[in-house]
């Protein structure tokens, strides 16, 4: 016999969940477009978009009818069958992109396991068993499997899980100088986000790709790029790497490939891939028709011009706010990122305070996000509407001021 259930609050989330997120004190319960509402019918306007994953706002009536239709046909194979959704979706990314090969997962941390798999295994079976060293960056976020926090560069996310997989270096990002001190031919691949989303909303600078791009040529090592954050026409592009005109060897996609539903894929050559063989890797999920399904409507409607060229004027609107918001209470050090991945530094008297200005535009009715302890991050839809990003930056500003005057 069911017991009878006491309502859903957030004290449940205490009793029943791993103690591993701090989620805010209301329950979303509904979206749609940049609006979301709450249990208690509060109204929030999304400028995080989950964390960058919404990319077409809440319940996309063309995502919702690929789900549905989809949903009502087939759902899951495994890996001993394809699918169409997959392979068409996987046609229409290398018909856009430098790929020629793709394979799907189910989240960013699969995408860059298998990433970092890969160019492990084409170095030793390629060049040499002993073509190993990883170079990657401090700061960097790559996800939470143990080889993808150790690839990362955020010690407190990989310390006591050890003992941790070896032959990895981190040096500073955007400088190369440090990279070449310990680049050799020992090195099979140079991992790195083009811009770094959780280290802070930094973007890389053009130089610094392409002697990334360089030095990996010069001691044949593969050039990996975690897009998981700033692809999927977060920047303006498709991908980040066409903004810069630097082509990686192996890309990493993930959170707004399906929009909101589960999926990733990794982008590779012919050759690359064809260090693989039947058995190297796989994933029970990864591929299926249901994510592949999702993420194709959403691939068909980011990759449009009328998408990715509507980006340049929304970041503008979103600047032209945040400067304002500077100029009434000078709380901003620096406003960056790149398309609508925007980061905003806090002022050295406002150090430490990011989740503190979070929680306060939330109940101004506002979402945004943090990236680090100083740096305020907002990764909106990229259809959000020009009058949601003002009633949204009206809200943050409020919020803002309620902080700055304790
Ligand atoms: C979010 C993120 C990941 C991890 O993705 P998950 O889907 O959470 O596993 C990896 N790399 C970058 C750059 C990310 O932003």
């Amino acid at each position: 016999m069911a017991t009878e259930q006491s309502a859903i609050t957030r004290a449940t989330f205490d009793e029943v969940i791993l103690p591993i997120y701090a989620p805010a004190e209301f329950i979303p319960v509904k979206g749609k477009g940049s609006r979301v509402w709450d249990q208690q019918g509060k109204e929030y306007i999304d400028f995080a978009g989950g964390i960058a994953v919404t990319a077409l706002g809440h319940c996309h009536p063309a995502l919702v009818d690929a789900l549905k239709t989809q949903g009502e046909t087939l759902w899951h194979t495994s890996n001993v069958f394809t699918n169409e959704p997959a392979l068409r979706l996987a046609r229409n990314i290398i018909d856009a992109t430098f790929a020629e090969r793709v394979l799907f997962m189910n989240s960013g941390t699969e995408a860059n396991e298998t990433a970092f798999k890969l160019a492990r295994y084409y170095a030793s079976t390629r060049h040499s068993p002993w073509k190993t060293k990883i170079i990657a960056f401090h700061n960097a976020f790559h996800g939470r499997s143990l080889f993808t926090v150790s690839v990362g560069g955020q010690p407190k996310y990989s310390d006591g899980f050890g003992p941790k997989p070896a032959d990895i270096i981190h040096v500073p990002f955007n400088d190369l100088h440090a990279v070449k001190a310990v680049m050799d031919d020992h090195t099979c691949a140079i991992v790195v986000e083009p811009i770094q989303g959780e280290g802070g909303v930094t973007a890389a600078t053009p130089e610094f790709l392409q002697g990334l791009r360089d030095l990996c040529d010069q001691h044949q090592a593969l050039l990996v790029f975690d897009e998981v954050q700033c692809g999927m026409g977060r920047t303006g592009n498709l991908f980040a790497y066409q903004h810069y005109g630097v082509t990686p060897d192996i890309l990493t996609s993930a959170k707004a490939l399906g929009g909101g539903f589960p999926v990733s894929a990794v982008l590779t050559t012919q050759e690359i891939a064809s260090a693989f063989h039947v058995g190297s890797h796989g994933s029970t999920y990864g591929g299926n028709p249901l994510a592949c399904a999702v993420a194709g409507a959403a691939f068909d409607i980011i990759n449009t011009p009328a998408v990715l060229e509507g980006v340049q004027s929304r970041r503008q609107r979103f600047v032209d706010h945040l400067q304002q918001i500077n100029q009434q209470y000078d709380v901003f050090s620096d406003i960056r990122g790149m398309g609508l991945l925007i980061g905003a530094e806090l002022k050295p008297q406002y150090a430490g305070r990011a989740r503190d200005v979070l929680y306060a535009a939330a109940a101004e009715g506002v979402m945004v996000l943090n990236a680090g302890p100083n740096v305020m991050r907002f990764a909106p839809s990229l259809v959000v509407e020009q009058e949601d990003i003002d009633a949204g930056m009206a809200r943050f500003a409020a919020a803002v001021g309620k902080v700055v005057n304790g």
